[in-house]
Order: C-alpha cells, then sequence, then structure tokens
C-alpha cells in the first residue's frame, strides 16, 4: 500500500513513511492510494472477533509491507491491554434507535488513546530499524499531550516533549501530563498562549537541520496512523448493531475531523453507513460548509468543549481530495488560496457530494449544559460536554435507522461543565482517583526556541 500527498507533488512513501513524515514534504496530508475493500461476506465474518482481533483484521491491508502481522498483532494487543472496559469500546443504549459508543476507557480518558496507545509503539518499532533516538515534539491545549506522551511512555530510543501554556489547560488535563513519572516524558509549561506553544513547534519542524539532527516526529491528529486506528471502532460498533445487513448513521463530535474521516474510509472500505453526522459547537466551519458549500473561517472561540475549539478542520483536506477528484495540483491551488483569503468554495457538484453522505449539526455552551441536564435526568447517565454536543446533533436531526454517537471523553475529564448542568461532580474512574494528589514534574519553558533547541538536543 502507497500513500499520496493530497497537494500531489510529494514522492509517495509507504505506512513507515507516512508515519514518520507526518506530514508531506508539499505541505499536503498523505491519503492511501487505493482503498481496501470488505465485501459485505467478508464484513458478516469478521462479527464475534474482539476489539483486538477486529483491529488487527482492518488495519493490516494498510500497512503490511511496513509491519508483518504477527508484528502488529503483539502492538495491537498491548495497547488494547491498558484499557479499563473488557468490551474496550462498549455500546449504551439512550433510546429505541440511539447508541452511544464510549470511547473514553483508555489510560488518559479520551478517544485519543485508541490512536495513540498504537502510534508510540508504531514509531518505537520504526525507529528500532536505524537504532537512533527520536524525539516526539508537540504543542497541546489538552487531550492529545496527555495522550500522546501515555503512548509513549516508557518507549525506548524515545522521548517526547510536550508545551502547554502555562496555567490555561484544566487541572485534570495538567496532572495528566506532569504526574506520569517516566524518564522518557517531558511535559514543558510555556510562559504563553497555546498559539505561542504552537509557533514553537511549528519553528523546530521548519528547521530541516535540527529536524534530521535530532529526528523529530509528530503526532498530531494529521498523522495517518492516528487516522487507521480510529476506523476500526466503526467496524466494531456496526457489527454488534446489525451489520452488513443493518445500515448505521454515526454522529462525531469533530474538531479537526480526524475521527469523521476515519469513519468516512470505513464506509469506502464497504461498511454500510448511512450519514456521518459532524456534530460541532460554536466553532462551526464545518456544519456551515455542509448548509452553504462555503469553507470560511470566522475565527476561534472558547467552548465548553474545548478540544472541538478550531478555526479550521486540518484532516478536511483529506476529504477535499476526493472531492476534487483526486486532483492534486488543483487542490494544491485552491488551498493556497484558501491560506490568502480564508474562504474556499464547493462547486454544486462538490457540495452535493459532500452532503450525500455527511450532515451537520452545530450545538452552543447553553444548549451542551442542557442536554447533558435532560439526558442525566432522563437515563441517568452522565455525558461530558463533547459527547453531549454529540447526543444534541442526534437528537436534532432524526435521522432513520440506527444513530450512534461517539462519546469522545470521559466526564470526569470536565467535571466543571458536568457540575454546572446536573449539580454532580462526577468521580475520576480508580486509576486516576488519586491524580490530583500526585507529585507532579514541569519544566518551565521561556518563549524560546534556544532555549527549547538546548532542551531536546541535550536529550
Ligand atoms: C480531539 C477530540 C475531539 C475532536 O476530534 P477530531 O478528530 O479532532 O475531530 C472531540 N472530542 C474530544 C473529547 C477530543 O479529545
Amino acid at each position: 500500500m502507497h500513500y499520496l500527498s493530497t497537494r500531489g507533488q510529494a514522492p509517495k512513501v509507504d505506512f513507515k513513511g507516512a508515519l514518520l513524515a507526518g506530514l508531506a514534504s508539499d505541505g499536503g496530508l498523505y491519503v492511501p492510494e487505493s482503498i481496501p475493500q470488505f465485501s459485505p461476506q467478508k464484513i458478516a465474518a469478521l462479527a464475534g472477533l474482539s476489539y483486538p482481533e477486529l483491529a488487527l483484521e482492518i488495519m493490516l491491508p494498510f500497512v503490511a509491507e511496513s509491519f508483518p502481522r504477527a508484528e502488529l498483532k503483539r502492538m495491537i494487543d498491548t495497547a488494547y491491554a491498558n484499557f479499563r472496559h473488557a468490551a474496550i469500546a462498549p455500546l449504551t443504549q439512550l433510546s429505541a434507535n440511539h447508541f452511544l459508543l464510549e470511547l473514553f476507557h483508555g489510560p488518559t480518558l479520551a478517544f485519543k488513546d485508541f490512536a495513540l496507545q498504537l502510534v508510540g509503539q508504531l514509531l518505537e518499532a520504526a525507529m528500532a530499524d536505524s537504532g537512533a533516538h527520536a524525539v516526539v515534539l508537540g504543542a497541546t491545549s489538552g487531550d492529545t499531550g496527555s495522550a500522546a506522551m501515555a503512548g509513549c511512555m516508557g518507549r525506548k530510543n524515545l522521548d517526547i516533549v510536550i508545551l502547554y501554556p502555562q496555567g490555561r489547560t484544566s487541572e485534570v488535563q495538567r496532572k495528566q501530563m506532569t504526574t506520569l513519572g517516566a524518564k522518557n516524558i517531558h511535559a514543558l509549561a510555556v510562559e504563553g498562549t497555546f498559539d505561542d506553544c504552537q509557533d514553537m513547534v511549528k519553528t523546530l519542524f521548519a528547521d530541516a537541520g535540527f529536524r534530521e539532527k535530532t529526528h523529530l516526529l509528530a503526532v498530531n491528529s494529521i498523522n495517518f496512523a492516528r487516522v487507521l486506528a480510529q476506523i476500526v471502532y466503526y467496524f466494531y460498533a456496526a457489527l454488534r448493531l446489525g451489520a452488513p445487513a443493518a445500515e448505521i448513521n454515526f454522529t462525531v463530535p469533530t474538531g479537526n475531523f480526524g475521527d469523521i474521516y476515519a469513519g468516512y474510509l470505513a464506509r469506502q472500505m464497504g461498511l454500510p453507513i448511512g450519514k456521518l453526522v459532524i456534530a460541532s459547537n460554536r466553532n462551526d466551519i464545518l456544519a456551515r460548509c455542509v448548509a452553504t458549500g462555503e469553507y470560511t473561517m470566522a475565527g476561534v472561540n472558547p467552548s465548553l468543549s474545548p478540544s472541538m475549539d478550531i478555526e479550521i478542520s486540518s484532516n478536511f483536506e483529506r476529504l477535499l481530495f476526493d472531492l476534487f477528484a483526486r486532483d492534486g495540483a488543483a487542490l494544491s491551488a485552491v488551498m493556497d488560496n484558501f491560506r490568502k483569503t480564508k474562504s474556499l468554495k464547493l462547486t454544486p457538484a462538490q457540495h452535493a457530494d459532500f452532503t450525500s453522505l455527511f450532515a451537520a449539526h452545530a450545538v452552543d455552551d447553553k444548549t451542551t449544559l442542557a442536554t447533558i441536564k435532560a439526558t442525566y435526568e432522563k437515563s441517568g447517565y452522565l455525558l461530558d460536554p463533547h459527547s453531549a454536543v454529540g447526543v444534541k446533533a442526534t437528537e436534532a436531526l432524526k435521522l432513520p435507522g440506527i444513530t450512534v454517537t461517539l462519546a469522545t471523553a470521559h466526564p470526569a475529564k470536565f467535571p466543571e461543565a458536568v457540575q454546572k448542568a446536573t449539580g454532580i461532580t462526577p468521580p475520576l474512574p480508580a486509576h486516576l482517583a488519586d491524580l490530583m494528589g500526585r507529585e507532579e514534574k514541569i519544566t518551565p519553558m521561556a518563549r524560546d526556541i534556544g532555549q527549547l533547541k538546548s532542551f531536546i538536543t541535550a536529550l
């Protein structure tokens, strides 16, 4: 399997190449050259597999030249052994035709663990060939940092350095990054905003000499390996609800479009999915695009679902690549223009293509709180604010047939919103019950590239 850049200029790479590069050299995102096909018979034969068994069958065709079956199996088994629910991704029924897929039983309580528990191992294995030491570098405003750290913890020849804006993450989020107690994990508190952190990270990745010398790696959501791991749970949920005979809708609380793009790939592979619903908070660039065909930036505003607070959805470019009939040169010109004008207009045919599969609904903070409250009163179930945005979108759209809403975070990860809506402070699960009392290790970092470079060089 080869991977192409959405901008059409970078050379094709194999899976390992896409994993280690993150972004392609022409600024595009890697997508698979062809999509492995699963016929209804083949899908039916997957029913009854455990989550790790299913993950192996779904992921292997994408990676086989880079990671043979036995090696991939070992990594998958290790990744999902850290989950705290026997089903890994259990379904809960909210009403007759509405199910929740709980994706928050991993070590850091958000769906990002599904990919990052595996990606840490994939990177370790990919680097092992060369014997070189590598540094995973990233900036976080919340969930990605802790999930990436948990995935890289104790991995050989791998350090992870995460920059976060001092005083601007939640208590739980900070503690999840600073209390892991492993030597190869470094939480850097930057005096500045998330954008300052991201700028520092981008500056180092743009410095080709430094990047090569220190083997910098990126694990942000544009890394195709992350998308790949997320395809699995669409199959897992659909199989339990009657696929391939039944067609299922999925609602996905969406920020960077990585998670819902994985659902799109599942459908391309042959899984019968009716609609994919983009659930947005007040940062509704995608919901506006579904409504009007125009994809236009409008700044970013803080909300109660901070992991979905985005100005643009970076993974949307992968869907655009297909809407532009996989014409990288055409998309490259469109993306250049988008950067200048902050706006992009789909043709009527592209818009029709987009909305034949995708629907969208945006939910403001007030409605998010009301949904957490109403769901708790109706069923005793506590939703986190991201999952609540999804539940509301499903309820508002009233699609025919069964809809699965992805529950992307544990309510205890965002206790302030849940408390405000219901008066209840959701307790942390047992493995994190003592989190608030654990010892923190924080490295203060000035907004200074020289200082950051010295820190990384010394690892
Ligand atoms: C990251 C995240 C999202 C958004 O996922 P994307 O792949 O960026 O669309 C939604 N909910 C939670 C809890 C998250 O951490």
